[in-house]
């Protein structure tokens, strides 16, 4: 892997935890420079701040260090033991409004009228683009629900969620905690998928929202798991990091709701299996007790 690949893949970590300020602390001084076209000084370690164009937001990066830039750990989330019931989150506001698709979303009866309307749906342009709609997959009387971003490449061409390697970690996840993925019910907050896997706009989490709300409302269940900074940050409407927000039991209308890495960023960044693992360990103790085992 050259310089130019570690950095992208060290800002798209950056990225995956909502940082917006962004240090460059693991690539060495000479990788940076070469990426900034600057000569190279043998020797020489000055702090990143003096090398324009890389972005530093801090005036007083920290010293660089090799080999690989290790996991920002915010102030240490609670650990799954001792982690407590906080930040109660209102109802869901997509827009202000109600809005006409959110109208149109309660009158869904079925998890399969959904899924139909979904299909059908033209509120945002996102179908215009995608092979298929991915409504979401599993049991409907399932009490242990993820959600995720929304589809992928993969998903898009079968129609599934979390189908291909993220798909299969998730469901290896899963297993970790004794579930299986027929006993569950997964999907994402964006029904179609974006092109080229871009983020979600605001404006199409917005008009699709309404289809996650009712498919919540219908299956209502125990535990939520939201898998990533999109569906975290839809679910519990903050701006909040990732890194933040795992750790914790939120609420979503009264459901107790557990935040973790999405199963992709974890293919890319493999320090982030233990905290995964703490969060799912902690979803399923929350789902036992909720469910009087
Ligand atoms: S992404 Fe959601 S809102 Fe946009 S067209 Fe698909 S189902 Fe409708």
């Amino acid at each position: 892997m050259d310089a130019r690949d570690r950095l992208r893949q060290y800002l798209e970590q950056r990225k995956e935890m909502g940082e917006q300020d962004l240090v460059l602390d693991g690539l060495s001084v000479e990788d940076l420079m070469k990426i900034v076209g600057a000569p190279v000084m043998p020797g020489a370690m000055q702090p990143m701040a003096a090398r324009p164009p890389a972005k530093v937001s801090r005036p007083e990066p920290p010293p660089i260090e090799r080999p690989a830039p290790p996991p920002i750990e915010r102030p240490a989330p609670p650990s799954a033991a001792a982690a407590k019931v906080v930040v109660p989150s209102g109802p869901i506001d997509v827009g202000g409004s109600v809005s006409e698709g959110a109208r149109a979303a309660s009158h869904l009866v079925t998890l399969d009228a959904v899924a139909n309307a979904i299909a059908a749906c033209k509120a945002c342009s996102l179908w215009t683009t995608a092979t298929k709609s991915v409504p979401g997959h599993g049991n409907p009387q399932a009490k242990f629900v993820c959600v995720g971003e929304a589809p992928g490449a993969t998903e898009d061409a079968t129609g599934l969620p979390f189908v291909g390697r993220a798909g299969d970690l998730l469901t290896k996840i899963l297993e970790a905690v004794q579930f299986k993925r027929e006993d569950v019910f997964i999907c994402n907050v964006l029904k179609h998928r974006p092109p080229g896997n871009r983020n979600p706009e605001p404006a199409e989490i917005a008009a699709c929202s309404p289809f996650l709300m009712q498919q919540l409302a219908l299956l209502k269940p125990h535990v939520i798991l939201a898998l990533g900074t999109f569906a975290a940050q839809t679910l519990l409407q903050t701006k909040e990091p990732i890194g933040r927000l795992r750790g914790q039991i939120h609420r979503f209308h009264g459901v107790p709701l557990v935040v973790t890495y999405h199963p992709a960023a974890l293919l890319r960044n493999p320090n982030w299996k233990r905290p995964t693992w703490e969060d799912v360990q902690l979803a399923r103790r929350v789902f036992d007790s909720a469910s009087g085992a």
